[in-house]
């Protein structure tokens, strides 16, 4: 009975690792990149925290981030126009507070240099459709785009989409797994734009990240919980960071801030990656 039992239990802690060893192998995300999508200065960075260092400048950097799946690759945000690399001086703001980009490389040609073609992208999330997140995305014109509804259809000020309309396009309502097995999730955060989202990516070794988007600008930003002044909705832009708060302790995330210069200059940059 003895030799039974000792057998049933080491079955049991047999079984009981199968299903353990499934449930880690099931996530088909290997790793990811950061790109360089912008280098920048902005003219007053109380534009994004209002009565605080007023005047005051920053630098500021635009990342994009390339993400490779057994299922395919995903890009999260296209940073500003490849145009722009052919500014020496950077693109000038229409208002002298925001901020004047350059593009030290191009898009296409980092990812070249990783030999991944555009074509070989199969999914484009955009955070949201301001001009430096949204300035190469006609460079994946197969691609499918993971964007919000509200996003999608909010009334551009030019009349025309914010997309072109034959763009293929999924557009979604609230948070979406991508590829089906929790290793990348869009989350909704709605404020900055109407249907502004980021990014939790689950990797094997690194662990989990949160990628901002612009649901805030930079640590002080974050730390203070400033709203930028020309936010579509303030309340929900103090609702979306509690959320994102929230889920940072909920999965032990690290909180990636796009447009902080200062935590970027501590990461690696492609073609290093994080697997
Ligand atoms: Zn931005």
């Amino acid at each position: 009975m003895q030799r039974l039992i000792t057998s049933f239990a080491a079955l049991a802690a047999l079984s009981l690792s199968v299903v353990v060893a499934s449930a880690q192998t099931k996530s088909g995300i290997d790793k990811l990149y950061i790109l360089n999508c912008g280098e920048g200065v902005a003219g007053d960075i109380s534009r994004w925290s209002p009565g605080l260092n007023v005047g005051k400048s920053m630098d500021f950097v635009d990342n994009c981030y390339l993400i490779d799946h057994a299922q395919g690759w995903m890009l999260w945000d296209t940073g500003v126009a490849d145009a722009i690399a052919a500014m020496p001086d950077g693109q000038a703001p229409a208002d002298p507070r925001m901020t004047r980009w350059r593009r030290p490389k191009t898009l296409a040609s980092q990812l070249d240099a990783l030999g991944v073609k555009p074509a070989d992208i199969k999914y484009v999330a955009v955070s949201h459709t301001h001009p430096d997140h949204i300035g190469n995305v006609e460079l994946f014109p197969k691609s499918m785009l993971l964007v919000q509804k509200a996003e999608y259809e909010w009334p551009n000020p030019t009349g025309v989409g914010r997309f072109k309309p034959e763009h293929p396009v999924t557009k979604l309502e609230g948070d979406h797994d991508v590829f089906g097995d929790g290793s990348v999730m869009i989350i909704s955060t709605p404020g900055h734009t109407p249907g502004h989202q980021s990014l939790l990516v689950k990797l094997p070794k690194t662990g989990a990240l949160l990628l901002t988007g612009d649901a805030v600008h930079f640590r002080s930003n974050w730390e203070n919980r400033g709203v930028p002044e020309n936010n579509a909705d303030k309340e929900k832009t103090l609702a979306s960071m509690q959320r994102m708060a929230d889920l940072l302790a909920k999965e032990k995330a690290q909180l990636w801030i796009n447009h902080d210069k200062a935590q970027r200059d501590t990461l690696k940059m492609a073609p290093e990656f994080y697997d």
